[in-house]
């Protein structure tokens, strides 16, 4: 039996896949920047099966790329150009096993989509608060080995603070059942942290144990005009000393990154007559039901105009306004991708530098490539900025891809010197392996090398990603 007929035997001839129609959407990745190829798609329908899948591909040699909901914007799912690797995609395996509501926890398996994931806890009364803008298409098992933040980590934390235990395959084939539901639990390594944010270098995650919330009942969205990043800073501080941790999220908007939005998103409109250069999106939740959270926010905007710490606010007066406030915020990716090709970046710094890293990244990338259109927005509570450019035309922007690498010096060289991140929710995937070795210490990637080493010695399971 040749390889192809051994995984139908497992998985049955259904759940492998061939063709050249059949493979098409699992070898490029979303941004179409990554083109693989790969021997077939395996889809296993179980822990036990994709235990089997994997012996099978130890037994003979076979490079193994675990694949999600393929969102990824990094080239972190999709295999090489050599052809010879079998692509693993978790989505049949989406079943929840189990809620359970004193304990406030779910037991899910890797291939739930997140927004089922999202329902299903807020059926049994309970919030998960993993929330982002491709939660319609991305899964568990991708949020995870991406460790993947969005807007809530500022009041919930990141999928790394959300998971509790882990069931995963070992790249020998050996399943670890880690689905332990303990919120204290000090007994040696903390290994599910190694296989969250791996990006599947160290093995597949089956399941996962995840941390659920009380839902809030009261919820107050906010689109706010300020002036600078520091003013927006400023605001975020007085915000947080005020309401504490009744603050969900604190979102950064720059006027380029809404008009985008504006142009590209249908029935999208602009939230204030009057332009501002940034904007704060901000949410307050309250599981009390306090009806005063509202005019606690007016009496606070009122304030914060006087002292000149914003130009305008809006409220919104209900859940379709703001929702409506949130798909500007949550769309400018999409936006983005319609204008052409961007250098992107997922960059964090100390909440206090934000301002000061918008600044001086700004002037040297206008100073190197004058005209350059500079797309600055996200978590500003957690000091984590998107901040994409691009040349104002689709055709000059092709164009500029040959300048990423200059680019990329520019903007990391600043957020190296701030005590940042080059990376602080897409993950390294393809895209940033380089940039990995040249910023992190030489102990650091020793370290990550010999866990790399210990769990996948033959280097099978997602090669040519992270180191
Ligand atoms: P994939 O792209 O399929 O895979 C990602 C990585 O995980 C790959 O290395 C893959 O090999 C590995 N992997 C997948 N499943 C498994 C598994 N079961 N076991 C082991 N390894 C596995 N990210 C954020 O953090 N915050 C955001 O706000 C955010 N917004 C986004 C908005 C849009 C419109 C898009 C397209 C993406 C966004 N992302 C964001 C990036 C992306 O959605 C997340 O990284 C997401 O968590 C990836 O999930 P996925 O299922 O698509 O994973
Ligand atoms: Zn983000």
């Amino acid at each position: 039996m040749n390889f192809t007929e051994q995984l139908a035997g497992i998985v049955g001839a259904e759940n492998v896949l061939t063709g050249a129609d059949a493979l098409r959407p699992y070898l490029v990745d979303w941004r179409g920047r990554y083109r693989g190829r790969a021997r077939c798609v395996t889809r296993p329908g179980s822990a036990a099966e994709a235990a089997t899948i994997v012996r099978l591909c130890a037994r003979t040699g076979v490079a193994m790329v675990p694949q999600g909901g393929n969102t990824s914007h990094c080239g972190a799912g999709i295999p090489d150009e050599s052809g010879d690797s079998v692509i693993i995609s978790l989505g049949r395996m989406n079943a929840i096993r189990a809620i359970d509501p004193v304990n406030n926890t779910l037991i899910a398996e890797a291939g739930c989509i997140l927004q089922t994931l999202r329902e299903a806890a807020s059926s049994a009364g309970r919030l998960f608060p993993l929330s982002l803008a491709a939660e319609g298409s991305c899964q568990l098992g991708g949020n995870l080995s991406t460790n993947a933040g969005g807007v809530h980590v500022l009041h919930y934390g990141n999928a790394r603070d959300l998971t509790l235990g882990l069931e995963a395959v070992l790249p020998d084939g050996e399943i670890w059942d880690g689905l332990r539901g303990l919120r204290k639990d000090n007994t040696g390594y903390d290994l599910k942290q190694l296989f969250i944010g791996a990006e599947g270098t160290l093995g597949i995650i089956t399941a996962a144990v995840l941390k659920l919330f009380p839902q809030p009942r009261a919820m107050v969205t906010a689109w706010l005009a300020v002036e600078s990043p520091q003013a927006a800073l400023d605001l975020f501080g007085c915000l947080r000393e005020t309401f504490g941790g009744a603050l969900t999220a604190c979102e950064l908007v720059s006027a380029v990154a809404l008009g985008l939005v504006l142009t590209h998103v249908h029935g999208a409109h602009p939230p204030f007559t009057r332009n501002s250069p940034w904007h704060l999106l901000i949410e307050l939740g309250d599981t009390e039901g306090r009806n005063s959270l509202r005019s606690a926010l007016e009496d606070f905007l009122g304030k914060m105009l006087e002292k000149s710490l914003l130009t305008d606010a809006i409220l919104a007066s209900g859940g379709e306004q703001a929702r409506r406030l949130w798909a500007l915020r949550e769309t400018i990716g999409e936006a983005q991708k319609i204008e052409g090709f961007s250098v992107k970046h997922d960059i964090s710094v100390p909440v206090s530098r934000v301002a000061e890293f918008i600044k001086r990244a700004d002037a040297a990338l206008e100073k190197a490539f004058p005209g350059v259109r500079i797309v600055a927005f996200g978590h500003l509570g957690d000091g984590n900025l998107h901040y994409n450019l691009s040349k104002p035309g689709a055709s000059e922007s092709t164009g500029f891809i040959e300048a990423q690498p200059r680019v990329n010096r520019i903007v990391y060289d600043i957020v190296d010197e701030l005590g940042g991140s080059i990376s602080a929710e897409h993950g390294i995937g393809q895209l940033k392996r380089d940039e990995l070795l040249r910023y992190k210490s030489p102990v650091e990637i020793r370290m990550m090398r010999a866990i790399k080493n210990a769990l996948d010695p033959h280097g099978l399971m997602n090669p040519g990603k992270v180191l």
